[in-house]
């Protein structure tokens, strides 16, 4: 075994996620409210860094301060990160449980330390405590992220760290509580103490990089998507277009897009007022969205205008689709809103040259057509008759 100074090791470790903490409150700060739980892990970690410290620091200050506080500071730096998870998560945060456990140690603790002095009392309390917060948090983990790698690390982290624990545990009972003190020597305490080290550290980064990663998919989610119908807004389709485009050219398949426009949607909105107006265009999106496929691309294209991309299909079908999505809209059945009509224009094409410039342009005329004809109505575009 080589000789580790476990004080030093205890020191060290106390350092660093207090620096975490620092980064994590930074960071936190610009953070949306719905990514919740960042606090309090960016609390538990600084806390975790002054437990250790008191810990260390035994005998150089009060047993009071070293032992309860370091010992209550550790139960509520892991809770604090129990009920960070559980926010982070949407569940209820375990609130009371982690009091009751804080309450538990602080009795048990002042107990073995001034009523029946006991290093290995105060050892097996403090632990048994530890091990029950740490069962929770793998659950929580190892539950609500198991779709993420992060999440999955952290859960894993705090099984070893349970699993440590409870060895810890097992072996002071089995060895009937000789040399179970903080500094003692032996295998265990220097693998409880050195996991205890890293964990905090690893778990501490690896919230944080969880967190971010919802942040970056949120983010990436805000830019794609039109925040009032959740439909793909124009940056999304053009991607789509793209993407679809490059795999007509390599398959020679075909392409259509419809543009579809609600009618008289100005009337609309001066009759019945602009937030009907928009619960109209939730309506719309919703209904339409029912209709379509799962291999068309749907997007609002702007005010009162959407576009959707269908890949691979006739023009038959393609008006089909346009038609079947007209009359459905023109129905009507949602009693809380004011009738409303849509015009729809297809372009087509099945060559090389399905440029979105070119698709609109397309559409945009034969939309033209089918708001001159009386709106309500689907119209194709010259070239696509022609194909
Ligand atoms: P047409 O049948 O010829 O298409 O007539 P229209 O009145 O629908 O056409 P126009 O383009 O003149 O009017 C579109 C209206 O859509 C004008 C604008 O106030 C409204 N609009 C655009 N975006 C929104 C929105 O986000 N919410 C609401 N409520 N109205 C919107
Ligand atoms: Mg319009
Ligand atoms: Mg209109």
């Amino acid at each position: 075994m080589p000789a580790f100074d476990l004080r030093t090791v205890l020191l060290m470790s106390s350092v660093m996620p207090g620096l975490m903490a620092l980064v994590m409150f930074s960071m936190g700060r610009s953070f949306p409210t719905n990514i919740r739980g960042v606090g309090n892990w960016a609390c538990g970690a600084l806390i975790v860094s002054v437990a250790s410290i008191l810990l260390a620091l035994r005998g150089g200050v009060p047993d009071w301060l070293s032992i309860i506080g370091g010992n209550c500071g550790m139960i509520v730096s892991t809770g604090l990160w129990l009920i960070g998870s559980q926010r982070f998560f949407g569940r209820p945060p375990s609130w009371r449980f982690v009091t009751l456990m804080l309450a538990i140690g602080a009795i048990g603790e002042s107990w073995l330390t001034w009523a029946q002095p006991s290093a290995a009392g105060r050892a097996l309390c403090i632990n048994v405590i530890l091990a029950l917060i740490y069962v929770r948090q793998t659950f929580v983990m190892l539950r609500d992220g198991r779709h993420d790698s992060s999440a999955m690390f952290v859960g894993a982290l705090f099984l070893i760290q349970t699993a440590v624990t409870v060895l810890r545990v097992v072996t002071s009972i089995g060895s009937g509580f000789a040399a179970t003190g903080l500094y003692a020597r032996g295998f265990v305490q220097t693998l409880y103490l050195g996991t205890g080290a890293i964990l905090s550290l690893m778990a501490t980064v690896a919230f944080m990089l969880l967190a971010m990663n919802r942040l970056r998919v949120q983010l990436e989610q805000q830019a794609l998507a039109d925040p009032l119908t959740g439909l793909l807004n124009r940056r999304a389709f053009l991607n789509a277009h793209r993407e679809e485009r490059e795999k007509m050219m390599r398959t020679g398949g075909r392409l259509s897009l419809l543009l579809i426009d609600l009618d008289h949607f100005k009337t609309i909105n001066d009759t019945y007022g602009h937030v009907k107006g928009d619960e109209i265009l939730v309506d719309f999106s919703e209904r339409a969205a029912a209709i379509l496929t799962r291999h068309t691309h749907f997007s609002r294209w702007g005010g009162e205008e959407f576009t959707v991309l269908v890949p691979g299909s006739r023009p038959e079908d393609v008006f089909d689709l346009a038609e079947a999505l007209r009359s459905r809209i023109a129905l009507n059945d949602n009693p809380s809103l004011p009738a409303y009509t849509c015009s729809i224009g297809i372009a087509y094409t099945a060559g090389g040259d399905a440029t979105i410039e070119r698709l609109v342009k397309d559409a945009d005329e034969a939309l033209y057509r089918a708001k001159r004809n009386g709106r309500n109505c689907v119209e194709l575009s010259d070239q696509a008759i022609m194909v």
